[in-house]
């Protein structure tokens, strides 16, 4: 007889994995199927993590070559690639493990396999030998995240033509790297290949990267990228791609009709996700798409089905592994009738270059579309006493407080451990402090977080030290 759980989770990422282990806490029979083979889904196996170590290793082998001009001579940095990959891999391996550990922990049952919908309340799950086990459920949560989109055309073959997954485990390192796309994906990888010795490319069909971010830190961001070394084809449309066996030729055509051909030895392609709903059947139970096949979700993440709700990548709203896991949890409370809620002005975003960019609320431009009068305080970290002592003091901390009745509406970051600096004023923000909360804050000395209650008090022009 099939087993029988009060909810199934379908997809084993930061969505699943976190909602599966909320439901488990508040004393519901779950289930979390996952169709890869480990658990975390595309943050822990091909995404945030991974990206996040190379980033860290290919800056430290930067930092490292470059030590001399700072008076420490330690002769001549090789770099293993392999050796760097291996300890990458070995990242994800803990994490992932730790996830099953936890669902072990939490009495969450793991099903490796594929699941499907058999019946509202039926999940059919087949693993890779295509034997199939079969669950009955009162809840479903789907949580089966995102894919890479290519070009029209174009498919990924992971080792020339790559999407982030390929850009991950490269061999050697390209000599020139061609990146499709400026979004925070590309720029991540692209600086990554960059460090370790790649000529880097970015073609972008917009005047302007990180479409969505602060324009101002955008337009800051690109001057520092091209500084350390990566150039831009701005206003660029990719026409074609044609590759023979180790090379790559990409043909486009900027916005004033001038052709132009990139030859790469590398071509990463990082022009978007798309929802993955392939293979569940959910037409078979009537659960409804929106136009961009993301699945339909009401505000408590209930489907045009009442037992089935959906979280995460696969639904709408950024795609970030926290955003996921937020509403993991709400739903999961939500099915054990509390009162689950995620608060979507307070997600924080993160591009963890170097220096690193980090925004939350709304940004300058969306203030003005929606006719809110604003305020600005800025500070540079050029004037922030622990950026200088280090040397790392590229960027400014960027505050949008409301005109009238200063409560903090945004706040955009480019700097040192700006991806650590957006928590306190996330914080703020859920607490609807105003710029003079922060500003009259004490913050340690010498701290980069200086430069937010500086920035916080710029606000009403009374920083102390610009
Ligand atoms: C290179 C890269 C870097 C990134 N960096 C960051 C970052 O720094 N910070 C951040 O917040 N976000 C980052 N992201 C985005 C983040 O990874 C996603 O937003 C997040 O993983 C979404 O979580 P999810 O649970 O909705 O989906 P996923 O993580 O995609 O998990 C869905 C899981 O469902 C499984 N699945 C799909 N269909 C089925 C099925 N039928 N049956 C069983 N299992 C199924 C999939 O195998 C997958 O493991 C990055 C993404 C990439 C690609």
């Amino acid at each position: 007889m099939a087993d029988k759980f009060q909810a199934a989770v379908i997809g084993g990422g930061p969505g699943g994995y976190v909602c599966a282990i909320r439901l488990a806490q508040l004393g519901l029979k779950t289930a979390c199927i996952e169709s890869r083979g480990s658990l975390g889904g595309t943050c822990l196996n091909v995404g945030c993590i991974p990206s996040k170590s190379l980033l860290n290793l290919s800056e430290e082998f930067h930092k490292v070559k470059n030590l001399s001009n700072k008076g420490i001579e330690i002769g001549e940095v090789k770099l293993n690639l392999p050796k760097m990959m291996k300890s990458k891999d070995k990242a994800v391996a803990i994490l992932t493990k730790g996830v099953e550990f936890l669902l072990k922990k939490n009495k969450v049952t793991y099903f490796k396999g594929a699941g499907s919908f058999k019946s509202k309340n039926e999940i059919s799950i087949k693993d890779n030998q295509n034997n199939e086990t079969l669950i009955k459920t009162d809840n479903v949560i789907i949580a089966t995240g995102s894919d890479p989109v290519s070009l029209p055309g174009v498919e990924f073959d992971e080792k020339i033509i790559v999407s982030s997954t390929g850009a991950l485990k490269l061999e050697q390192v390209p000599k020139k790297m061609l990146v499709v796309g400026g979004g925070y994906i590309g720029l991540e990888m692209g600086s990554v290949w960059s460090r370790l010795g790649a000529e880097v490319h970015v073609v972008e069909f917009l005047d302007h990267i990180t479409p969505g971010m602060d324009r101002e830190i955008s337009n800051e961001f690109m001057k520092i990228l091209k500084k350390q070394g990566i150039t831009f084809h701005m206003q660029h449309k990719v026409e074609k791609i044609k590759k023979d066996e180790s090379e790559v030729i990409v043909s486009t055509k900027d916005n004033e009709g001038n052709q132009k051909n990139f030859e790469c030895d590398v071509v990463l392609i990082s022009v978007g996700r798309k929802p993955n709903t392939k293979g569940l059947n959910l037409e078979n139970v009537g659960v409804d798409l929106d136009k961009k096949n993301r699945v339909k979700t009401d505000k408590n993440f209930k489907t045009s089905q009442a037992n089935i709700y959906a979280i995460g990548d696969v639904i709408s709203g950024p795609m970030l592994a926290h955003k996921a896991e937020d509403e993991g949890i709400a739903v999961a409370e939500n099915i054990a009738g509390q009162s689950g809620h995620v608060n979507y002005d307070t997600i924080p975003s993160v591009v963890y270059t170097t220096p690193e960019v980090a925004s939350i609320g709304k940004t300058e431009e969306q203030l003005k579309d929606l006719n809110i009068e604003y305020k600005i305080g800025k500070f540079s970290f050029m004037a922030n006493s622990r950026a200088k002592a280090i040397d790392d003091a590229e960027g400014f901390v960027k505050i949008l407080a409301d005109k009238k009745t200063d409560k903090v509406l945004g706040a955009h970051l480019i700097g040192p451990h700006a991806g650590e600096l957006i928590a306190e004023i996330g914080v703020a923000m859920e607490f609807g402090a105003s710029s003079e909360d922060i500003a009259r804050t004490c913050h340690a000395h010498p701290t980069f977080s200086e430069a937010v209650k500086e920035a916080a008090l710029s606000v009403d022009k009374r920083a102390i030290h610009s």
